[in-house]
This record gives C-alpha cells, sequence and structure tokens, in this order.
C-alpha cells in the first residue's frame, strides 16, 4: 500500500527489530533515513537492500517534496539512526506535510530509549515528561530546571557522555534532594541503571566516567516524593556535602 511507514528500529540490541518493521522495510520501495550508512547496515543485517534517502527536517524542502510524492504512490519508509523515528530525531515536518496531503501515515513501533530507561528507573512513571536533551549551557540548564522543577511528574531527559557530570552538578545545585537515574547503554551488554541524589551520582560518574548513550530522569518534587523510596542516607550524605 502507497504511504508513509514510520518504523521504529532497535537501540542497540539487533533482536529488538520487530517482525513488523522487517516486513514493512521488506516491502517498501525507498527508506528515508538520517544516515545512509547507519541504515545500510541494518538493512545489510536483516539481508535486504532498498533505496536510501536521507532526510532530516531541515533538509531542502525538494527532499521531502520528493518523498511525499514517492509516498503518495508507494510505499515508504521513515527510519532514523536508532530508535522510534521523531522522538528527538527527524520526521515531524514530513509526516505533519504527508497528512496535509491526505497520504496514509502509519507508524510501526518499537523501541525508544526514555521508555525503556523509565521502566527500569524505579521512578513514578504514571506522568513523565519528556524534555528532550538536556541543555549543553549552564545558563539554559538553570533555566530549563528551573521551568521544570514545580511540574508533578518524572522528566526525563537524553543526555550524551561527556556531559553527564556537569548536568548532574547543575540539578545537585537546582534539586539537591530529588531521586535522580541514570539509565545507560540500554539493551546492549552494559546495560546500566543507577539512582540516587544528583551530588551522590556525580560524584560517581566523576570517579567512573561514563560511557555510551544516556538517559537522565529526575523524579517529581517533594509532595509526591512520599511515593519514592527515597534513601534517607544518601539524602543525609548529600546534605552533609
Ligand atoms: N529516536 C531515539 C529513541 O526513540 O530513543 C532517540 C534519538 S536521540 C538523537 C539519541 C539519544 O537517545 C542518545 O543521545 C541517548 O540520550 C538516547 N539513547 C539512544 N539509544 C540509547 C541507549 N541504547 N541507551 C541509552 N540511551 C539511548
Amino acid at each position: 500500500e502507497p504511504g508513509l511507514y514510520i518504523v521504529a528500529t532497535p537501540i542497540g540490541n539487533l533482536g529488538d527489530l520487530t517482525a513488523r518493521a522487517l516486513a514493512v522495510l521488506g516491502e517498501c520501495s525507498a527508506v528515508a533515513c538520517e544516515d545512509t550508512r547507519v541504515t545500510g547496515k541494518l538493512l545489510h543485517h536483516a539481508g535486504l537492500k532498498k533505496r536510501l534517502i536521507r532526510y532530516d527536517d531541515h533538509a531542502d524542502e525538494a527532499v521531502r517534496e520528493r518523498l511525499l510524492a514517492m509516498a503518495a504512490e508507494q510505499p515508504v519508509a521513515l527510519v532514523s539512526d536508532a530508535g522510534t523515528p521523531l522522538i528527538s530525531d527527524p520526521g515531524y515536518r514530513l509526516v505533519r506535510d504527508a497528512r496535509n496531503r491526505g497520504i496514509a501515515v502509519t507508524s510501526i513501533p518499537g523501541p525508544s530509549a526514555l521508555i525503556v530507561a523509565l521502566t527500569l528507573s524505579g521512578l513514578p512513571t504514571d506522568r513523565f515528561l519528556f524534555a528532550g536533551f538536556f541543555p549543553a549551557k549552564e545558563k539554559a540548564r538553570a533555566e530549563t530546571l528551573a521551568d521544570l522543577a514545580p511540574i508533578k511528574a518524572t522528566l526525563v531527559f537524553y543526555e550524551t557522555a561527556p556531559r553527564l557530570v556537569a548536568s548532574l552538578d547543575a540539578i545537585a545545585e537546582a534539586l539537591p534532594m530529588r531521586e535522580v537515574a541514570v539509565a545507560r547503554e540500554l539493551t546492549k551488554k552494559f546495560e546500566e541503571c543507577r539512582t540516587g541524589v544528583a551530588s551522590e551520582l556525580s560524584a560517581h560518574y566523576a570517579d567512573t566516567p561514563a560511557r555510551g548513550e544516556i538517559v537522565l530522569m529526575i523524579g517529581p518534587p517533594n509532595e509526591d516524593e512520599g511515593k519514592v523510596d527515597l534513601d534517607i542516607d544518601a539524602l543525609l550524605r548529600a546534605e552533609l556535602a
């Protein structure tokens, strides 16, 4: 069937490519992707060879037009380097324009690092706010934390290894008592999820630098903290420090 197929791909473990993802990738006429090398490898692993078209939302309007014209006639898949397209990844403009033109859009669900991290963290999952990448600059970090601090939900951010300690220090400064979780290398061999207050986690990762891909989470504010199993010793240590 013609249309745009949003296809989630593994975030580290190739076993997480779903049967439907494989079927759709097998049947589509072209695959729009962020990086043709990364997607080429995935398709090769799946025993497929497809026409790959590099796409991001800021790419040339002409590329989007070409993809839309194709999707109106044939099945076109959209993938990102890893995980669910559109989640801190390109695709939203393509989907918006496809919908506006009456082109069928369907989503083949699969892994997303934010959901995997949340389910491992032990933090409340009934309400959460995904806020994309944690800001890289000091001022933006402080502003973001001030903005989000009152929100009664677990906060979820994407993070990079080189910035982790500085981000944890910013959280220790703004929200010293909150429970924080760091999830790394999800679905991979060295998967890890560590929890504590930010100052403890910062000390740990200053000592043992984190590698790989990271999701950073902050538990909800005080009134909800009764629901969270806080480690009183850790809180005391943080306060004394
Ligand atoms: N669309 C992807 C998804 O659905 O998860 C996210 C893309 S975003 C550009 C990449 C970021 O996702 C990484 O910097 C990291 O924060 C997070 N991420 C992706 N894979 C991960 C993994 N295996 N473990 C931990 N975090 C991961």
